[in-house]
């Protein structure tokens, strides 16, 4: 038998103000234990999407369950097992590490003594064990942002929501999130992240969705979905120089990249030989030839854009 789905959503819509379709029908199921990825580009309705899911904001219509639990039939009950990190930091700068996060838990209910338990266990874990007793305010950016973390761990959620929790920050605070994200997810928290990076997503995460305007246009596995990228690329070193007009070959996009240099596209089940033939027709020599990694970039762009295409 199948486990229950740590998040389930099926035809969520959300309209704002009768006229902004935020999401058009949005339907995702994440499994227990998963790391997660919704991407999309700005205004895609990834935080609308989120904001249902966390009580935040109402849906239009459609069901959300967070471990089987009706998030509008029992919304207690289901935002006991959630966790959200928000985008913008936004804890007392005035408080301790420590008192932030025995505070948050004494808000859910933790008694004071597993509060402190929890605290000293999650600002270890976040590398913030050192900073437990200073302001928070002389934090440095990606402590700050670890800490936003620690404190929603507090709670033990079994689902960890972080809401494009990288936007803005260098690579090396983004790395040490990166880490304190995979400890959390080998501890066994499901986690989902929303991002507009595909290098956090490829980096992070097992499963994603992309949402585009308000609907999700791919969902699986990533490397499923890279294999899905139907188009290779090549970069070939010439020998000697270039004629003046590259050979035109039928579905296939050539240009100079530097006079020594070519770039190739062309669909993946293409027989490289054809290429090779017009080469040689046209007097190019090839001196050597490598295939350009598939960047889930290039697939995003690809699906994101293929209703405009
Ligand atoms: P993302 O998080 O992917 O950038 P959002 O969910 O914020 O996307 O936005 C999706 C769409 O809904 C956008 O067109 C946005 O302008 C619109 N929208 C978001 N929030 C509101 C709101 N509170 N009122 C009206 N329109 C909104």
């Amino acid at each position: 038998m199948a486990a229950v789905p740590a998040l389930c959503v099926t035809d969520l819509r959300k309209t704002y103000d009768n006229k902004t379709e935020a999401l058009k029908g949005v339907s995702l199921s994440v499994q227990p234990g998963d790391f997660f990825a919704l991407l999309g580009p700005n205004g895609a309705g990834k935080s609308t999407l989120i904001g249902i899911v966390s009580s935040l904001v109402n849906a239009s219509a459609g069901t959300v369950s967070i471990f089987g639990v009706d998030r509008f039939a029992h919304r207690e009950d289901a935002m006991r097992l959630l966790g959200l990190v928000p985008q913008e930091i936004n804890f007392n700068m005035f408080e301790k590490p420590f008192d932030i996060l025995v505070n948050y838990a004494g808000f859910y209910g933790v008694p004071r003594a597993e509060a402190e338990r929890r605290a000293e266990e999650q600002l270890k874990l976040a590398q913030l064990w050192e900073k437990a007793q200073v302001m928070s305010r002389t934090l440095s950016g990606g402590m700050k942002r670890r800490l936003m973390i620690a404190r929603a761990m507090m709670t033990n959620p079994r689902l960890l929501i972080l809401d494009e929790p990288t936007a803005g920050v260098d690579i090396e605070i983004r790395r040490g999130m990166w880490k304190l994200l995979r400890e959390i997810n080998a501890q066994g928290t499901t986690i989902i992240l929303t991002t507009h990076y595909l290098e956090e997503a490829e980096n992070l995460c097992r499963n994603l969705a992309i949402i585009d305007k308000g609907r999700i246009v791919e969902q699986g596995p990533m490397r499923d979905l890279l294999a899905k990228l139907d188009v290779e690329g090549f970069v070939f070193d010439i020998e000697g120089a270039l004629p003046a007009t590259l050979p035109a070959i039928e579905g296939v996009k050539l240009h100079a990249e530097n006079p020594q240099t070519l770039k190739l596209e062309m669909p993946r089940e293409m027989d490289l030989n054809r290429v090779f033939a017009a080469f040689q027709q046209a007097g190019i020599t090839v001196r050597s030839m490598r295939n350009e990694v598939n960047r889930l970039e290039e697939l995003f762009v690809r699906l994101t854009n293929k209703d405009a295409a």
